[in-house]
């Protein structure tokens, strides 16, 4: 109601008490924009230009790809860990070339990547590196959060994720020149109004109704994130005999039969929101399919997760009697599942 009623409704300093509210828990520099995707943008702005090759795993958000190509660059995919989800070191190494320049990496279901490898692959090969963290807020690896360990970490505050603004986004790096660029950038390329430019930017402001949300959000952080972490660890209990990979944005789970009849099942018998992170791996997207033909076809584990996973989710609204309904229902649609198609 405060930013509602104020003079300005812009500018009014809020949008910043949320960056240094994020900036304390995170410990780095952050920028504040309108969601993830205009993060990620920003940041292949900063980072990369026309030609460059960027890599990325095959089971990563539509919009990190869609970034590399929206600033002239190619997305090249490579495959994940099966046990992770996370972006797989060979399997990087395998697609790189005389014009790779960069590698965006997903902190699958809010499982922190190996940063050390990553790191050191980039130092080795002249590769600057973003982290996209939209899974992933609250999670360290290391001792040091996650989106600190490359060049720039990009976070998104949509409604499923570990906070929300309703819309939203941060991007956050340690940094204090790509700060300052993307705080201009965020703003018509300007550092203040009216301002010179340097280059030309975008309108990806965060409004202050956002940001009040977001510091309230935050302060709620710890206690989301205990809730889920709990969810996680009962989800992993009742379900110990299945293949499974789990972070504190969901657990995903193996469950050896076809998963699209089964997530229907459970969205119509158990009223389970089950769901699958992603359903399509980006280079089996017509756009990149094309583009991505010359390079290693082989993405049997994005592949996997498609088509072989199921995710359970595990938000802080979910308390312990959910999760033994989810456990359950999940069995019962397996077994009717099995027995279906074994008559
Ligand atoms: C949700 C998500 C995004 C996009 O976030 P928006 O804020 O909706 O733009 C990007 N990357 C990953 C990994 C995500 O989960």
């Amino acid at each position: 109601m405060d930013v509602l009623q104020q003079r300005t409704l812009t500018n009014g300093g809020i949008v910043r008490a949320f960056e240094e509210s994020f900036q304390e828990y995170t410990g780095g520099q952050a920028v504040a924009v309108s969601s993830c995707t205009a993060a990620l943008h920003l940041a292949c702005m900063m980072l990369f230009k026309p030609g460059d090759e960027v890599i990325l795993p095959a089971n990563a958000h539509l919009s990190a790809a869609n970034a590399v190509e929206l600033v002239g660059g190619t997305a090249v995919f490579c495959d994940v860990q099966r046990s992770t989800g996370n972006i797989d070191h060979k399997s990087v190494l395998s697609v790189i070339s005389d014009k790779t320049r960069g590698i965006i990496c997903v902190h699958y279901l809010g499982i922190p990547c190996e940063m050390g490898i990553l790191r050191q692959i980039c130092r080795e090969n002249g590769l600057r590196l973003i982290e996209d963290c939209a899974l992933a807020l609250g999670t360290h690896f290391d001792g040091r959060h996650v989106g600190l360990w490359g060049d720039i970490g990009t976070f998104s505050f949509y409604p499923t994720k570990h906070i929300t603004t309703m819309e939203g986004g941060m991007l956050l790096t340690s940094n204090m020149d790509i700060a300052e660029e993307a705080r201009s950038l965020r703003r018509f390329g300007q550092m203040e109004r009216y301002g010179d430019i340097q280059r030309p930017g975008l309108n990806y402001r965060m409004t202050e109704a956002q940001a009040a949300i977001g510091i309230e959000q935050m302060k709620r952080l710890p206690a989301f994130l205990r809730q889920r972490l709990l969810n996680m660890d009962q989800i992993g209990r009742g379900l110990a005999d299945f293949e499974r990979v789990g972070g504190s944005y969901a657990v995903s789970i193996f469950p050896r039969i076809p998963t699209a009849d089964l997530r229907r099942r459970m969205v119509r018998d158990e009223f389970i929101e089950a769901s699958v992170y992603y359903p399509r791996p980006l280079p089996r997207l017509a756009y990149y399919k094309r583009k991505a033909r010359q390079y290693l076809p082989e993405f049997s584990n994005a592949d996997a997760f498609s088509e072989e996973s199921i995710c359970l989710p595990v938000g802080p609204h979910l308390k312990a009697e959910h999760i033994n309904h989810m456990i359950e229902g999940f069995r019962r649609c397996v077994s009717h599942s099995s027995v279906a198609r074994a008559s």
